[in-house]
């Protein structure tokens, strides 16, 4: 059986049939929209990311219960990135009409097993053949307390910078697939699988550890320029500092410009946010309830730009400025 002998309302069914409901999702799949109750005196958050075959993902680089799970987990990042908590997703599906109805049903758990992980239920979209490859459009929102949203504009100078997880992993396995070679287990899993930090973007927002928070998705370099930009400072960053995975730090030491992939590489999917250093405590004690380092890399300074510092006190000039695009 092929995708197009179940039609446009079979594979929603499919899709369907397959989520719950919730207590605070009026109206699900199935009207004209969807209708959501927010709890008392939140407001609504909503962002999407586009994923599309050849630019986002190849077919044969990952199995699409992997895929499903990525296109929901960028999304979550971005909730996470202003304190919020994600409630509904909402799911464009442009679909080669040669995509394999296994390949389907592996994208859709994937994408309803990462929602509900995340707290989010599907609960709208389209679906539509694709002329070309396959595309995902996914929409999450979100709620928040006004005051507890973490914007990208609140950076202070003296105020210090902190990243979670590890830098560069993702994007050194994408590195090593565009060069046909396969990654290791650890860095292929980061970058296929990553993982959105809602927890930390939810206990910064509550705890009010953070005056300007980001999600890593185009990389380190590029990210901070948007806090820098929205903020009206510029940063210092010691390359040092930088928290990296074993594998990265080993490979480091014999390939020394792998540094440019921590810095630059993009979908870390980790957060980066600024912190007057009188949280510097309170964000050790997160980083241990929550099991994940949180690591100080450098400091908001008056001025404009990023500086990053090498071992030896010297300027680090970078080779590569982030994912864009257009450029
Ligand atoms: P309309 O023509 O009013 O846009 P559709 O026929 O496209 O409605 O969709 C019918 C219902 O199925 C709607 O509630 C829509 O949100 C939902 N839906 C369509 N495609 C998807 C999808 N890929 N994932 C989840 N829900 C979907
Ligand atoms: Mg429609």
């Amino acid at each position: 059986m092929s995708l197009g002998a179940c039609g446009e309302f079979g594979l929603i069914e499919r899709i369907r049939a397959q989520v719950a409901g919730r207590d605070d999702i009026l109206i699900g799949i199935g009207d004209d929209c969807c209708a959501t109750v927010l709890p008392p005196g939140e407001i609504l958050l909503t962002t999407t990311d586009l994923l599309l075959e050849e630019i986002h993902f190849r077919r044969a680089w990952t199995d699409l219960f992997a895929l499903g799970r990525k296109a929901v987990a960028v999304n979550i990042s971005d909730i996470a990135a202003m304190g919020g908590t994600p409630r509904t997703l909402s799911l464009g599906l442009g679909l080669p009409a040669d995509l394999p109805p296994a390949d389907f049903d592996q994208l859709i758990a994937g994408i309803l097993s990462a929602a509900r992980e995340y707290g989010a239920v599907l609960s709208g979209g389209d679906t539509c053949r694709s002329p070309g490859g396959l595309m995902l459009s996914v929409t999450v929102q979100g709620s928040i307390q006004p005051e507890q949203i973490l914007r990208r504009s609140g950076a202070r100078p003296g105020d210090l910078l902190y990243v979670s997880g590890t830098l560069g992993d993702s994007a050194w396995a994408l590195r090593e697939l565009l060069a046909g070679r396969t990654p290791e287990d650890a860095l292929a899993q980061r970058h296929h699988r990553p993982t959105a930090r809602l927890g930390l973007g939810q206990e910064l927002a509550q705890r009010r550890l953070a005056t300007a928070l980001i999600d890593l998705s185009d990389g380190l370099r590029a990210d901070l320029g948007h806090i820098l930009a929205a903020s009206g400072v510029g940063a210092c960053v010691h390359a040092a500092a930088l928290p990296l995975s074993p594998t990265f730090r080993a490979a480091l030491a014999i390939e020394p410009g792998l540094l440019d992939l921590a810095l630059a590489g993009g979908e870390d999917y980790e957060l980066l946010w600024s912190a007057p250093s009188a949280a510097a405590v309170a964000l050790a004690t997160l980083s241990d309830e929550l099991a994940l380092p949180l690591t100080c890399i450098g400091a908001i300074v008056a001025g404009a730009g990023l500086k990053v510092i090498a071992a030896d006190g010297s300027e680090y000039i970078s080779a590569k400025m982030g994912y864009n695009h257009f450029a």
